[in-house]
């Protein structure tokens, strides 16, 4: 549990993202979606962008995709509520289209302040639009389920679960990668935080 201080400093956070006009996107959500779960999260998931459920509830991975990381979560006994679910751009693009550099870029200050405030001990990126944020050059299809340290967090590339839904065969890899996270996470906890670069974790 945290302090309630830095609670209302979460849904602070989420009232300025609901007011953030910094690109085109803004002109047409139905609703932002900025994000949700436990505050203070070992895990946080970073997805691409809102669909149209999302942008419809306000809240992150509430379609097909959001059913099947649901199931993921369960296999390995976590609830939803006890993780964070966030994104790379918080308003969905028109038509589902990928997001723009710039529009990543204009808000990508969000999901800054989301980590530096959560403080998870890994970080998820699901789908390549994440995993960028973090390894620009590197291929998903080379480096998935494959966790590294950065600095205090292991950052852990997964597939995004919507290609689970686009492409059958790669279900099972999602899955798989999904059974390892709590063990990479039980390690976490045991290696020293000031490790200082990026480096790969021998753990796997
Ligand atoms: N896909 C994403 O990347 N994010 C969502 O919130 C929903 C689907």
């Amino acid at each position: 549990m945290l302090p309630s201080n830095q609670m209302s400093v979460l849904a602070e956070l989420y009232g300025s993202i609901a007011g953030c006009q910094d690109c085109d996107l803004a002109r047409h959500r139905t609703n932002v979606v900025p994000g949700e779960g436990a505050e203070d999260a070992d895990l946080l998931f970073i997805g691409e962008a809102p669909g149209w459920h999302e942008d419809q509830q306000g809240r992150p991975f509430v379609g097909p995709a959001g059913q099947f990381l649901d199931h993921l979560l369960a296999s390995i006994g976590v609830r939803r509520e006890e993780v964070y679910i966030a994104n790379v751009v918080k308003c969905r693009p028109p038509q589902n289209r990928e997001p723009l550099p710039a529009e990543i870029q204009a808000c990508c200050r969000w999901l800054d302040r989301q980590i530096e405030m959560i403080q998870p001990r890994m970080i998820i990126t699901l789908g390549r639009y994440s995993l960028a944020r973090y390894f620009p050059n590197e291929s998903i299809s080379k480096i998935h389920g494959r966790p590294r340290r950065l600095e205090e967090v292991i950052l852990y590339p997964m597939y995004h679960p919507a290609a689970a839904l686009h492409q059958g065969s790669l279900r099972s890899t999602i899955e798989a990668d999904m059974l390892k996270i709590p063990q990479i996470l039980g390690q976490a906890r045991d290696v020293p935080q000031e490790t200082p670069e990026t480096q790969q974790l021998s753990l796997f």
